[in-house]
């Protein structure tokens, strides 16, 4: 049993080396390599104990398995964009070391095994916190603690072992190589352990990816600001609210005037940098509750929530206030550049109206910006009422 441990323990230390050349959580991967391989040499000691000499089978064994626990522990402090806690790092293994050193040669039987199995079970409990705490952010309280079971579950272990050790003659007695029900037990609990916990490291790795993935599915890569399909998503949303509970929301179409004219100038870089200063200028110009997005090309939304017409047309003449006093430094032009937009501005009071209708109000204000000779605010006309069917009166 033993032996299929490590075997698992070295193809998860392969496959964190493969994962980490494929730039995947790089510096935790090779860490946690570097962690199951330390791992998996303590375990082979352990498994060769009774054929080699004391200080290798014994207390060379667990000082890998202290180094490979607080690799995974480091690797995790990273991985939680932490800053490593190495001073301590470094004291505890040369203190387990010393401690050890002790136990092996000079202490009682127990002692070996309560300062041999307790720390590591602390190394594994302060790596569970690590993830639970140092993850909660991003992953959820559920996700994160979930991950951390396992280090939670083989530090509890460990830490039961190495506190029963002096009571307990069985568990110090016990040759890790007799085929007993106990030791049995336990090579089956490691062997379950040491899967879930490089699984639950596996499962923040492929957290993080979908995560990353997800965000850059709804974000615009030179703004940051969401692109046209977040945005959607929240525009429905905002429909479903007007429809069930009659909450008016706006949104404002903001277009760069003569945008063509900059990139023809001044090259496409500068185009891009004044795309950024001004999706930079929209993120700050509502309230916490407003989206800026950047729909398309020169073209951004806001969307207001709970926001009649009046406020979004205040909105919006601010708007093209702070845009007007904006000032593009860009590489290669000795003036900044400056820029103007024209903005159109809807409001959804009417729970009938459906979204699509919203937005082509919303066109056709800009587009009446636009003609009236930009930079400027116009705001589209309410839906037409639908008219009351007519009674037929008998002539
Ligand atoms: P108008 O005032 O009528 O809106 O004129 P305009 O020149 O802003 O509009 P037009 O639609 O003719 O041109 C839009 C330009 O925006 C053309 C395109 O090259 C530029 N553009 C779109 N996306 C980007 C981008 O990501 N970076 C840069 N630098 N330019 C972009
Ligand atoms: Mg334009
Ligand atoms: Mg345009």
């Amino acid at each position: 049993m033993l032996t299929a441990l490590l075997i698992q323990q070295g193809l998860f230390a392969l496959l964190w080396v493969l994962l980490g050349a494929a730039r995947l959580a790089r510096r935790s991967a090779w860490q946690w390599a570097l962690g199951v391989t330390a791992v998996t040499g303590g375990l082979t000691l352990i498994v060769l104990r009774d054929a080699t000499p004391r200080w290798l089978g014994f207390w060379m064994s667990c000082v890998l398995l202290f180094a490979g626990f607080v690799l995974l522990w480091r690797g995790t402090e990273v991985f939680a964009r932490q800053r490593p806690a190495d001073r301590r790092h470094v004291v505890g293994l040369v203190l387990y070391a010393l401690l050890l050193a002790w136990a092996t040669w000079y202490g009682p039987a127990w002692a070996f095994v309560s300062v041999g199995s307790a720390p590591l079970g602390y190394l594994l409990w302060r790596t569970a916190w690590t993830v639970h705490s140092g993850l909660r952010l991003e992953f959820g309280a559920s996700f994160s603690a979930g991950c951390a079971v396992p280090f939670w579950l083989i530090g509890a272990v460990l830490l039961l072992r190495g506190a029963l050790a002096p009571f307990v003659p069985q568990i110090t007695g016990a040759s890790v190589h007799a085929a007993s029900a106990g030791n049995l037990v336990t090579a089956l609990v490691f062997v379950g352990c040491g899967l879930v916990l490089n699984l639950g490291l596996m499962a923040l790795v492929v957290g993080r990816m979908l995560r990353r993935l997800q965000r850059a599915s709804d974000h615009d890569g030179l703004t940051g600001l969401l692109n046209r399909r977040g945005i959607h998503a929240r525009l429905l949303q905002e429909s479903r609210r007007l429809a069930r509970h009659g909450a008016a929301y706006s949104v404002l179409s903001i277009d760069i005037d003569h945008f063509k004219l900059v990139n023809d100038r001044h090259g496409h870089p500068a185009g891009d940098a004044m795309l950024q200063a001004l999706g930079q200028t929209l993120a700050q110009a509502g309230r916490d509750v407003d989206l800026a997005a950047r729909s398309g090309g020169e073209e951004f939304w806001i969307l207001l929530p709970g926001t009649t017409a009046e406020g979004a047309r205040r909105v919006a003449e601010r708007l093209l206030q702070s845009v007007r006093e904006m000032r593009v430094t860009v590489a290669g032009c000795a003036q900044p550049l400056t820029l103007t937009v024209s903005i159109g501005v809807a409001t959804a009071e009417r729970p009938g109206e459906a979204l699509d209708a919203v937005m082509q109000r919303l066109d056709a204000a800009l587009y009446r910006a636009k003609e009236a000779g930009r930079d400027r605010v116009e705001v589209a006309q309410a839906p037409a009422a639908t008219a009351p069917a007519k009674l037929a009166v008998p002539a």
